[in-house]
């Protein structure tokens, strides 16, 4: 038997170092079930040999790498918890801003068709099928793993405005017109050293990783976008902090017209979009 509060009083000082602040108790509250609140308000709590010993393997995997959000299988993300697994990227906060400007450009209160390209866990789709009720959203991906996930978290939420296809990011969309799609594709250059680095190692390769210069989504997407949009429909990206000149440039090449780029809350360049010309 051991106490709650000496569990994590020794999981933070004998590996605290390798851990971000909070993560012991994250997760604990996960192994248990429980919420952190529920933790610090049942501290005296002896939990049994068996609790604690799977606690030090979590710990364990932890120290050695693995992200919490694989470690629990959930992330949060917009409104939503979200499952995810190693087969999808792990949700950004970054990405709730890309949300956030497709939102502006799709007035609720009507009939609208949108495509999200490689959802991933869904969390693009899943935030604007949530927000615009009305809206038809159809979500891509290449991996069938990714979409078991991003199906099995629109069914959580009770969300029946999505479609999923499997394929390379336009492919799926057939001969379909939307009012806008948006993507937060892959965007690190193959040898990026920021790939073997914290959780980006166990993430998927393809989610991360997009050819020599990281362009490549961005260029096959552009390319064939236009034939899904209609005239002064949306095409929304986001990318790396120092890519905006680059994917505005591969957005004007593509005939895309009031090509702009975001800043995200640190300032840095975040998500650029254009419309197609009428
Ligand atoms: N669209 C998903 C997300 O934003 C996945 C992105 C990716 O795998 N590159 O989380």
């Amino acid at each position: 038997m051991a106490r709650i509060d000496a569990l994590l009083r020794a999981a933070r000082s004998q590996i605290g170092g390798h851990l971000e602040s909070g993560e012991a108790e994250w997760l604990l509250a996960h192994l248990l079930g429980q919420s952190r609140g529920w933790l610090y308000a049942h501290g005296d709590h002896e939990l049994d040999a068996e609790v604690a010993a799977s606690f030090d393997a979590l710990l364990a995997r932890r120290v050695a790498g693995e992200p919490v959000a694989y470690l629990t299988g959930h992330r949060g993300f917009w409104h939503f918890d979200l499952q995810v697994t190693p087969a999808t990227l792990i949700p950004r906060p970054e990405t709730e801003l890309l949300v956030e400007l497709a939102l502006a450009r799709l007035p609720a209160g009507r009939v609208l068709r949108v495509a999200d390209l490689g959802t991933g866990s869904g969390a693009i789709a899943l935030a604007i099928a949530h927000e615009r009720p009305l809206a038809q959203v159809v979500a891509t991906d290449a991996s069938a793993a990714a979409l078991d996930v991003a199906r099995a978290n629109a069914q959580a939420l009770g969300l029946g405005n999505i479609a999923f296809r499997e394929g390379d990011w336009c492919a799926p969309l057939v001969d379909e017109v939307f009012d806008l799609i948006a993507s937060n594709p892959p965007y690190l250059a193959d040898d990026d050293d920021h790939l073997g680095r914290g959780d980006l190692r166990f993430e998927p390769r393809s989610a991360l990783a997009s050819g020599p210069d990281g362009l490549e989504a961005f260029r096959a997407i552009a390319r064939d976008a236009p034939r899904h949009l209609h005239p002064g429909g949306w095409l929304l990206f986001e990318h790396g902090w120092d890519q905006g000149d680059a994917v505005r440039a591969v957005l004007d090449a593509a005939g895309f017209i009031d090509v702009q780029t975001a800043p995200d809350l640190a300032q840095r360049d975040r998500i650029s979009f254009g419309r197609r010309a009428a």
